[in-house]
């Protein structure tokens, strides 16, 4: 599978439920920090393994990888896939087959299969449960969080989409965009102090920032590993204004909040 283009477009801002009665300035995480960081790894690459576990590894810091069961790399490195999860970082849904909107532009690289806008939500449903037994199959967990691919939702049937989402996972990336609590970026050839600028200047009532990388050092939409390490180095040198966790973690604090 050749995915040049997974895009996930966004630096939007959103809100999480149940947050608006609350200041982000009061909301505190469990080190103190007033940001977390959640830094995530979608479509399972090989460049992940090679070049992300050892720099998480490294500075101590526990990310979300949101793999796909159809990868190729899920096929050829499955123990070390496994052994990701023993090292303490999450393995997130990301679907089966990674639909996309084929009608959005630069989508072109969309197979017709996998094209979102063809799929019924009952066929969405099907894949994320189906994608949660796989995930369980390697890791032995039954809660999870989700990334959508390309970041978007379904179009038609959304807000029933949406209701499903809650059900399924304890959380997923893009939930509640009207409100600013959370920031999401996907960045790609970016300077080691670009990333650090994403996490130094997010807006003031952001209470979480989400990284989602691809590739890291090659495969596509690719950041090096100088200043994906850059990023790592910054967060674990200063943990006590950033926590860095799981985006199950993260979201299961706040959601008890
Ligand atoms: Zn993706």
């Amino acid at each position: 599978m050749t995915r040049g283009n997974c895009f996930f477009v966004l630096v939007f801002i959103f809100f999480w439920n149940g947050y608006s009665q609350e200041k982000a300035e009061e909301f505190l995480w469990p080190g103190g920090q007033k940001l977390a960081v959640s830094l995530s790894y979608d479509d399972a690459l090989d460049t992940q393994l090679d070049f992300v576990v050892p720099s998480l590894e490294k500075f101590k810091l526990k990310a979300s990888f949101y793999i796909l069961p159809n990868a190729p790399s899920l096929n050829d490195r499955l123990e070390e896939w496994r052994a990701v999860v023993e090292k303490g970082h999450e393995l997130g849904n990301h679907s089966m087959y990674h639909p996309c909107r084929k009608s959005l532009p630069g989508r072109d690289w969309v197979p017709a299969h996998h094209d979102l806008d063809r799929y019924s939500l009952e066929q969405m449903l099907e894949e994320l449960t189906t994608a949660n037994t796989f995930l369980k199959a390697i890791d032995g967990k039954s809660e999870r969080t989700f990334t959508p691919p390309c970041g978007v939702l379904m179009i038609e049937n959304e807000k029933e989409y949406i209701q499903k989402l809650h059900e399924i996972f304890v959380a997923y990336k893009g939930q509640g965009l009207e409100n600013d609590f959370s920031a999401v970026y996907a960045p790609q050839g970016v300077s080691g102090e670009q990333l650090i600028e994403l996490v130094k200047n997010v807006p003031k009532k952001t209470s979480l920032v989400n990284i989602i990388f691809h590739g890291i050092e090659g495969d596509y939409l690719s950041v090096s590993a100088e200043a994906h390490n850059e990023l790592l180095k910054f967060l674990a040198d200063n943990s006590k204004d950033y926590y860095v966790d799981t985006f199950i973690n993260i979201m299961k604090y706040a959601n008890a909040r």
